[in-house]
C-alpha cells in the first residue's frame, strides 16, 4: 500500500510543485533473488525471454493507451503489466481515472482508520503471515519490545492476481485493508 499512498500524496498536495497531477500508475519491481529454471543447453535468446518474465513489473497503470505506451513502446509488452489490444484498448493492469479515485477513498479511510486507532491506543502487534511472509518477525529489532508469541493472531496474506485485488479494492464494502 506504501506507493499507492505516496501517489495518492502526489496527486492530492503535488499541484504546487508538478502543476496539474494526474496518476499515471504504480509499479515496482519486487526485491528478492530470482532464479531462471531452465535447460543447460537454452541458447541467448531464450534465456533472455526467461530473465525478462522475471522483471515484469507488478502494479497498475491508468487505462490510457498513451501512457501506456509512453512507459513501454512496443506492441508486446515485456516489463510493464499492461498492453494494448488489437484495438488499442488498454488491458490488463490498468484501472480508469474513476477507479483510481474510489481506491483513494478506499485508501483514506483505511488511513483514517488507523490515525484513530493510534490515537486510541491500539499498537497491537499484527504482523502478516502467508507465502513470501514465513520470517515476517524473525529479523525484526523491535521483537524484544513488542513481545509477539508464536500464538498471537497473524494477518495472511494470500497470493492473489490483480483482477481479483481491485475487484475487493473497488468494492466500497470490500474488507481488503492489507
Ligand atoms: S517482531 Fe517486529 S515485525 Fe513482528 S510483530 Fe513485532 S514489531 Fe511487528
Amino acid at each position: 500500500m506504501q506507493m499507492i499512498i505516496y501517489l495518492f500524496s502526489i496527486w492530492a498536495n503535488g499541484e504546487s510543485k508538478y502543476g496539474d497531477v494526474v496518476p499515471a500508475g504504480v509499479l515496482y519491481m519486487p526485491s528478492g533473488e530470482k532464479y531462471i529454471n531452465a535447460n543447460r543447453n537454452i541458447d541467448n535468446e531464450n534465456l533472455k525471454n526467461e530473465n525478462n518474465k522475471n522483471n515484469k513489473l507488478k502494479g497498475f497503470v491508468l487505462s490510457d493507451s498513451v501512457i501506456i505506451e509512453s512507459m513501454e513502446e512496443g506492441k508486446k509488452k515485456i516489463f510493464i503489466p499492461a498492453s494494448l489490444d488489437k484495438e488499442n484498448k488498454p488491458t490488463g493492469n490498468v484501472l480508469t481515472i474513476g477507479q483510481i479515485g474510489v481506491l483513494k477513498e478506499k485508501i483514506d479511510s483505511i488511513l483514517k482508520e488507523m490515525a484513530e486507532e493510534l490515537l486510541k491506543g491500539n499498537i497491537n502487534a499484527y504482523p502478516v503471515k502467508g507465502k513470501d511472509y514465513e520470517h515476517t518477525c524473525e529479523y525484526c529489532d523491535y521483537k524484544d519490545v513488542c513481545n509477539i508469541e508464536e500464538y498471537d493472531k497473524r494477518k495472511e496474506i494470500k497470493d492473489r492476481d490483480f483482477t481479483e485485488i481491485s475487484t475487493t479494492m473497488l468494492c466500497k464494502d470490500g474488507e481488503e485493508n492489507g
